[in-house]
């Protein structure tokens, strides 16, 4: 905060309040927010009856209830006290930020992104331990879609992804974040949404998945993985573009590492797409970090030079998007290490055809 030049964080809904303290808050029109100051004590304000909720934590924050007839954004700005910027949480409603401006005109506003997205980007070691339990689930998951233990053929998109938001639960997560299930052409819409569509023999099915599982302390790490299956045979045409894709996603796993520009790892699967032809049908960036949001820095995209360091988690996630025909994303995710970055997603990754 302060090489930033930030006298105040105040953190309300989003991931950083449980980053640093353990509380989430709830999404409600009552005002929570932990206001940090530079230098003194931080301290939780939040409803009275949101209180019970809250693990206090006398060596972190002290907390400040507010009741119905208070006025918290008040409250807040005593706290805030003689700061002159103060840093925000992105995701904080607008209508407090837009208040604290009324009580405050004398006080100006950045986000903390710039104070905390560095430090949320390099995990200590337990954060690695969570977020390889919460990847060593979903890796069982696609274990179990590539051995034909999750039925396809006959069941919609929409019953698949429901299947694998009960394994996601079943298996540890506290939370289901999205489960991606695409058939035959939705194959080649990359953020496809679940639908009535049955699924078929003889199609592809991609499927891309991911929950939020919670650490000894409460805090929740995410997961994400994807896997493509063919029900039934592949043609000529989705293993030669499948062979084309694994290598593009090989090559960006094997390109990371601390010191190496976060945009090479990019560069490393596209010029293998691009080489092959099929350039124009990988229309997003090969990744994003992953840490207590499923997306967070660093991102893996043309343009990110700042160089990895230890401690980073991202996405490799390549895909080739043929319109009316089929698509294939291939996901793992990487940590990266003092040797290397190294896969903590490992289930089978070559185009595995089921029966099921
Ligand atoms: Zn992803
Ligand atoms: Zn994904």
């Amino acid at each position: 905060m302060a090489t930033q030049q930030v006298d105040v964080c105040l953190l309300s809904v989003g991931p950083d309040l449980p980053w640093l303290s353990g509380y989430e808050a709830m999404p409600l029109e009552r005002l929570t927010m932990l206001v940090v100051p530079v230098d003194g004590d931080a301290t939780l304000v939040v409803p009275s009856l949101e209180v019970a909720r809250v693990v206090p934590r006398d060596d972190l924050f002290a907390i400040r209830p507010w009741g119905e007839t208070d006025d918290p954004i008040a409250i807040v700005s005593g706290l805030v006290g003689a700061a002159q910027t103060a840093a925000i949480g992105e995701r904080t409603w607008a209508r407090f930020l837009v208040e604290l401006q009324h009580a405050r005109p004398d006080l100006s506003f950045t986000t903390t992104s710039s104070v905390i997205g560095p430090l949320r980007a390099v995990k200590d070691a337990a954060e690695v331990l969570a977020l390889r339990a919460a990847a060593a689930s979903v890796d069982q998951i696609a274990g179990q879609l590539q051995a034909g233990e999750i039925p396809l053929i006959g069941r919609t998109e929409a019953e698949v992804s429901a299947d694998l938001g009960r394994r996601i639960l079943a298996d540890g997560h506290h939370r289901v974040n999205f489960a991606i299930v695409a058939a035959g052409e939705n194959a080649a819409s990359p953020h496809h949404e679940p639908t009535s569509r049955v699924i078929r023999p003889n199609e592809v099915v991609l499927c891309d998945f991911g929950g939020t599982m919670a650490d000894e302390n409460g805090i929740g790490y995410c997961s994400d993985i994807t896997r493509c299956v063919v029900t039934g045979e592949p043609t000529t045409r989705m293993t030669e573009v499948y062979e084309i894709l694994e290598r593009a996603e090989s090559a960006g796993r094997h390109a990371g590492g601390a010191g190496v520009a976060a945009e090479a790892v990019d560069a490393a699967t596209r010029s293998i797409i691009d080489a092959a032809g099929y350039g124009e049908w990988f229309m997003h960036r090969t990744g994003h970090g992953i840490g207590v949001e499923e997306h967070e820095d660093p991102y893996i995209v043309i343009g990110n030079s700042a160089p990895l360091v230890v401690g980073n988690a991202y996405s490799v996630e390549p895909g080739i998007y043929l319109p009316n025909e089929f698509g294939f994303r291939l996901e793992d995710i990487m940590v990266v290490t003092e040797s290397g970055a190294e896969s903590i997603t490992n289930a089978e990754r070559s185009l595995v055809s089921v029966e099921a």
